[in-house]
């Protein structure tokens, strides 16, 4: 079987700061840390306007960094080959291709909203797993952020932390190319120890729902099936809901209602929408059904989601339809598929017992499909970005 550690944050570093020295030839100022994050419901949702219920794991992207006197940029990724060098004004849309659009581009993206940083080295290591929908890519740009601003000298105060979320959102968007909403940023920033994060995009507002889950376990799953959201798919639904709320004349779906949805005149714009305003009105539910520990009102709500985004948003495949079948025959309260979609992981709420059982079933049923062998991890919930050590 094969099972993600999250690795501790003390050891990571420690690594980090020796692979840095090897490669660069001095020691590090700072080392930074951002997590991955599991969405728990809510999804497509966020650049909607709607609801998302994200979780931060516990594992996590390092971002190592010293300051360079000549203003140049290096960046490295202990899970790439390739080195990107540059400067911060080489590093904004149209420099740095492939991952390092993502940890460069957060240097030009930081620097155009304001923050004076200085050239630097930087080295990234990691135990979010790449592409499985756990949003290792929100990870690698907050991570670099919160290292490159501590090489700066500024302090990641709240009104910091806001900015960094928008500044990476930008780097992703026009420097990697991928449009995503806004919730990955958000919840690597912004999440809490032991809590889930509850943001509302229409009034950009977020709160922490305390997640004790007793006697439960976040069981999360990558299918390994690999997605890429700078291809056409993600683009595509996010296409859809812009004509969908054009064609109901409102500034987003989130003010849509359900009947003003099922008038929608084409079947596959109707049904995207569809999940759109169905999913959002899941999400405060799900949050109360968590903190109740009410395991019926979970299991309804995770499968009519999981079914929303198979049948009408369409971005489940086999796999990930599979996982979810199996986890819930095999003893999970709910399951559903997570993350932006077209492959990646699902998420199962699990009786703590349950959990070996369950993660084999899954196992089994893979293998005798002949599907790639999954990976599991524990989502315990954790803490936003910050400097380690
Ligand atoms: P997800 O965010 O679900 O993991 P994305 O497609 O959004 O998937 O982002 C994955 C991409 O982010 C990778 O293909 C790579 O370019 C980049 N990336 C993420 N983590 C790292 C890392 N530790 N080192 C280098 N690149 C990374
Ligand atoms: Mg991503």
């Amino acid at each position: 079987m094969t099972y993600l550690d999250p690795g501790d944050p003390q050891h990571f570093a420690t690594r980090l700061r020796s692979a840095f020295a090897d490669r660069y030839g001095r020691a590090p100022a700072v080392v930074g840390r951002a997590p991955g994050r599991v969405n728990l419901i809510g999804e497509h949702t966020d650049y909607n306007r709607g609801l998302v219920l994200p979780v931060a794991l516990p594992h996590a992207t390092y971002a190592a960094a010293a300051p360079r006197a000549d203003g140049r940029v290096r960046v490295g990724s202990r899970q790439q080959d390739d080195e990107w060098e540059g400067t911060i004004a080489t590093a904004g849309p149209g420099g740095p291709q492939g991952w390092a659009a993502y940890a460069a581009g957060v240097l030009w993206s930081l620097t155009e909203a304001g923050f004076d940083l200085p050239g630097m080295d930087l080295l990234v290591d990691g135990s979010v797993p790449l592409g499985a929908g756990l949003s290792s890519s929100a990870a690698l740009e907050c991570s670099v952020a919160v290292a490159a601003l501590a090489v700066a000298g500024v302090t990641l105060d709240d009104d910091t932390r806001a900015r960094v979320v928008q500044a990476c959102i930008r780097a992703e968007g026009e420097v990697a190319g991928a449009p995503t909403g806004g919730m990955d940023q958000a919840v690597a920033m912004l999440a809490e120890d032991g809590s889930a994060l509850l943001i509302d995009f229409d009034t950009d507002e977020s709160r922490p729902v305390p997640l004790p889950l007793p006697a439960l376990t976040l069981l999360v799953t990558d299918t390994r099936v690999q997605h890429e959201l700078t291809d056409g798919g993600y683009g595509e639904r996010r296409a859809d809901c812009e004509a969908a709320a054009a064609e109901l004349r409102l500034p987003s779906l989130r003010a849509a209602s359900l009947e003003q949805v099922e008038r929608i005149r084409d079947d596959r714009v109707r049904r995207r929408a569809r999940h759109v305003v169905t999913e959002t009105a899941r999400v405060q539910p799900v949050a109360d059904a968590l903190v109740a520990g009410d395991r019926e009102e979970l299991a309804r709500l995770l499968a009519l989601s999981h079914a929303s985004m198979r049948d009408d948003f369409e971005i489940s495949c086999e796999e990930l339809d599979a996982a979810v079948a199996v986890a819930i025959e095999s003893g999970a309260v709910g399951a559903r598929m997570t993350g932006g979609g077209f492959g990646g992981s699902s998420v199962a709420v699990v009786p703590d017992e349950r959990v070996e059982a369950v993660m084999r079933a899954i196992d089994t049923e893979f293998a005798l499909r002949g599907f790639t062998a999954p990976a599991h991890l524990r989502a315990e919930p954790s803490a936003g970005a910050g400097l380690v050590g």
